[in-house]
């Protein structure tokens, strides 16, 4: 073992780009139930590398030099990496050593159903998944039920194993098979698409099988369980560049919230925009499909709640969950809505996306903790996906050879700055607004925020300063307000934004001036003299 986890150490070949490709597959019955088998197998495979895997983490974090290599200083960085890392070795908690244990379980039956490859991502994955745990990323690992399955496998190499062939057949065009064992999965093709063609072209470093559960066994595709496979090829290369998407050369800063976004070009017009306005109404035909399951399960299990309605603790010998047929029509209805919702939300994430990168293609932002948002704004987060726009992004701005900076919120705190006299004021959360006694704003304060990002020189110094701002400004300034306008219209017209745009609902009456941003209550004193009154008045007319 000693000479290979050498060998491991050596470093790791150079990544090549990757991107991926999907291709819905074909199977008949007798082969959707042999992949059913093989992935069941897989999940019993993984589950029993996890559990060993486990046992080798709670060891190793029960031996006292555990503790030993906790305390010492985060400074002593060499140190204390030693320390974990013979800690590591003496338990077998390293994804070698999961390949190790994966080639000793890998045994009689297993191995009819698991190729030796396989059966390494899958030790992978879990070593993956109990290392999360291990630096506290996690909490727990979660072992995969059989109800819910295992749904995707994959392989390292397209040669061996699970694999992908395109086969070429007199003068046709050509088909694409995966091979699995004795199966031949055909793959449905259409050459015509630029993207699949695209796809196609390049080299295959590995395919990946993955189920997906349709909305029911009568949808287009499904076999008999209602399950639909696929193939995901990883290609060496880039994705293919649609020509109607260009680059731009702007520098942008952005702001992203939980449920908006402000896009400040440093030439270009600025935008204020909710973040996936269109997914609402599937949100919220989700949401009752959520409450009706509810309702299910409180009428089949009055067992499992109290007498005022409050689920019962569970414990080793409560009895079983009752589901309905009806409850589990339901569940896997609200399933195929999530991945519609999670579908849709992509492809609005992989617009916005191409707009920014058409206007710029330098892109400023600060770097956000989603862990505290998740927390905070957990729903507006968990149906905008923020994170995952800004991955989105990154990877898009990435292709077209730009960049995309975050720059930390720490030090650089545009949230709170304000270039007109360098103070450093945090504002409430309900305050939208920017202004300040030194005569800046009001204004916007995501617009302004993304605005300050746009000028930033992330390279030389995060830091905002006041000089750097004293022109631009005089540009931005109208340019900001125009784009508060533009939200306010579409308010008006009856879109929805979210409260945080600090744009009113619509229907209700706007001040006319935005000069004040909270105006005060007004208050009518009898005793005070007639002109202070009328000067009220007028206040009040304004
Ligand atoms: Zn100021």
């Amino acid at each position: 073992m000693g000479t290979k986890s050498r060998e491991e150490r050596t470093p790791p070949k150079p990544k090549t780009p990757t991107f991926q490709l999907e291709l819905p597959l074909v199977a008949e019955a007798g082969q959707a139930a042999r992949l059913g088998a093989h992935l069941e197998v897989g999940r019993q495979f993984y589950n029993a590398v996890l559990s060993a895997g486990q046992r080798r983490l709670r060891r190793m974090r029960a031996d006292p030099a555990w503790q030993a290599a906790r305390a010492i200083p985060r400074t002593h960085k060499q140190e204390r990496k030693a320390a974990f890392s013979a800690l590591r070795e003496r338990y077998g908690f390293s994804e070698y050593a999961f390949h190790e244990l994966a080639r000793k379980l890998r045994v009689n039956w297993l191995a009819e159903h698991l190729d030796a490859v396989l059966a390494q991502t899958l030790a992978s994955r879990a070593y993956r998944a109990l290392n999360r745990v291990c630096l506290g990323k996690a909490k727990r690992v979660r072992f995969k039920s059989k109800s819910r399955g295992l749904d995707s496998i994959e392989n390292k190499r397209n040669d061996t194993g699970m694999r992908f062939v395109l086969q070429t057949q007199n003068q046709g065009r050509p088909h694409g098979l995966l091979l699995w064992h004795n199966d031949q999965l055909a793959a449905l093709i259409d050459w015509d698409d630029p993207v699949v063609a695209h796809g196609l072209a390049h080299e295959i470093k590995y395919a990946r099988l993955v189920r997906r559960r349709a909305s029911s066994p009568r949808a287009q595709g499904a076999d008999r369980e209602g399950e639909r496979y696929f193939v995901q090829l990883v290609l060496k290369g880039l994705p293919h560049h649609k020509p109607k998407h260009t680059v731009g050369t702007d520098t942008i800063g952005l702001d992203l919230g939980p449920a908006s976004i402000a896009i400040v070009p440093r030439e270009a017009e600025a935008r204020l925009e909710p973040l996936c306005a269109e997914l609402r109404p599937d949100a919220r035909s989700i949401r009752r499909l959520q409450r009706q399951m509810e309702r299910q399960r409180r009428a089949a299990n009055p067992e499992h709640y109290d007498e005022r309605g409050r689920p019962r603790k569970r414990g080793k010998g409560a009895p079983r969950w009752k589901q309905s047929h009806r409850y589990q029509a339901i569940r896997r209805r609200k399933a195929a809505r999530e991945r519609k919702l999670a579908a849709h939300r992509k492809s609005l994430h992989g617009q916005l996306a191409h707009q920014i990168v058409r206007v710029g293609h330098t892109i400023i932002t600060e770097k956000i903790s989603y862990k505290g948002w998740q927390k905070r704004y957990g729903r507006s987060v968990g149906r905008c996906a923020p994170g995952m726009l800004i991955d989105h992004l990154k990877r898009t701005v990435a292709s077209t050879g730009g960049t995309l900076i975050e720059v930390p919120t720490r030090s650089t705190r545009l949230s709170q700055f304000c270039h007109g006299c360098g103070e450093v004021v945090p504002k409430p959360l309900w305050q939208r607004w920017h202004q300040c006694p030194c005569g800046i704003g009001p204004v916007q304060r995501d617009l302004y925020s993304a605005f300050l990002a746009a000028y930033l020189d992330p390279a030389a110094d995060p830091i905002p300063s006041c000089a750097r701002y004293v022109v631009p400004w005089e540009g931005a300034e109208a340019r900001l307000r125009a784009a508060h306008e533009r939200a306010t219209q579409r308010a008006n017209e009856g879109q929805v934004m979210p409260r945080s745009m600090g744009i009113p609902r619509a229907g209700a009456r706007l001040p006319e001036s935005r000069s004040e941003p909270t105006p005060k209550p007004v208050v009518l004193a009898p005793s005070r003299p007639a002109g202070n009154v009328e000067g009220t008045l007028r206040t009040l007319r304004a």
